[in-house]
């Protein structure tokens, strides 16, 4: 139901229908210095699915969610949201019309508590820029959501907590809290389990599970447990090129998937 079809005509914005491509890319290509790191990538993300990119490491993951989220331009192709095309917004645009990311690197400012991080956030109205006058008046309003949204993530009980005193796995869940105050319809999730443990990767797993909910998510995920209990669909993707894509059973078994990653050692 996610295969590529070529999605030319959901002009109506928001009334893309279920397993319909809400997000998708068009031969999109990035090159640094003449070197494809994205190449001709044709992706279709079906509204209200999870869908796992994978891959090697170097396969160019990451720059397609810069791509995605407009921190880099593409060198061609096109990327579309809801039938709009949004090839070479500003991130903050791209932000703005719902496309949230949680970022692999941690980007918490450690005095502040996870309350605060999340009521400047819901201020500034994107979890980008966090220039914006502090005023606790004007936060007090945001404090309700705020909390709601740190009960989503189980971090209900650290409100007060400075972010620099969390433990690893409650920063990323912090972070993740922040993609959502923006309520995004798309949400990009890099590597959310990197580093963790065991427990930490369960509960992200149910954390993720939990926030799908009304909201299309595509992540980028090394374990393939991780994959396999949440993905509808997966993209592997090698030297830039989608390799294959299909059901997380069906790109599991699929020989080329196999030769992949054994030949460039990865995951
Ligand atoms: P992945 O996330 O799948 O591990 P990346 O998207 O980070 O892969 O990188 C894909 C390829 O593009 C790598 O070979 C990497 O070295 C290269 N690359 C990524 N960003 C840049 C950059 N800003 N300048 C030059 N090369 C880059
Ligand atoms: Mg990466």
């Amino acid at each position: 139901m996610t295969r590529k079809t070529s999605t030319t005509s959901t002009a109506s914005g928001d009334g893309a229908a279920p397993g319909h491509a809400l997000m998708s890319t068009h031969g999109l290509t990035k090159e640094f210095g003449g070197f494809r790191a994205v190449e001709g990538v044709d992706l279709a993300v079906a509204e209200g699915t999870i869908h796992a990119l994978v891959g090697p490491n170097g396969a160019g993951k990451t720059t397609l969610f810069h791509l995605l989220t407009g921190f880099l331009p593409p060198s061609a192709g096109r990327i579309e949201l809801a039938g709009r095309d949004i090839t070479g917004l500003p991130p903050e645009r791209v932000a703005r019309l719902g496309v949230a990311r949680s970022f692999q690197v941690t980007s918490l400012f450690p005095a502040e508590t996870a309350r605060a991080h999340l009521e400047l956030a819901l201020q500034a109205g994107t979890g980008l820029g966090r220039r914006f006058w502090r005023s606790d008046r004007l936060l007090a309003r945001f404090s309700g959501r705020a909390r709601e949204l740190l009960d989503q993530v189980g971090l209900a009980d650290r409100a007060e907590s400075p972010a620099g005193s969390l433990p690893y796995g409650q920063k990323r869940a912090l972070e993740l809290a922040l993609a959502l105050a923006l309520d995004p319809r798309v949400l990009l999730l890099d590597e959310p389990t990197a580093g963790m443990g065991l427990e930490d990767v369960d509960r992200t797993v149910a954390l993720v599970d939990r926030v799908r909910a009304g909201r299309t998510v595509v992540l980028v995920e090394h374990n393939m447990s991780v994959v396999g209990s949440l993905a509808d669909t997966v993209t592997v993707l090698q030297r830039g090129r989608v390799l294959v894509e299909g059901t997380y059973d069906t790109v599991r078994s699929d020989p080329r998937v196999v030769e992949a990653y054994l030949g460039a050692g990865g995951a």
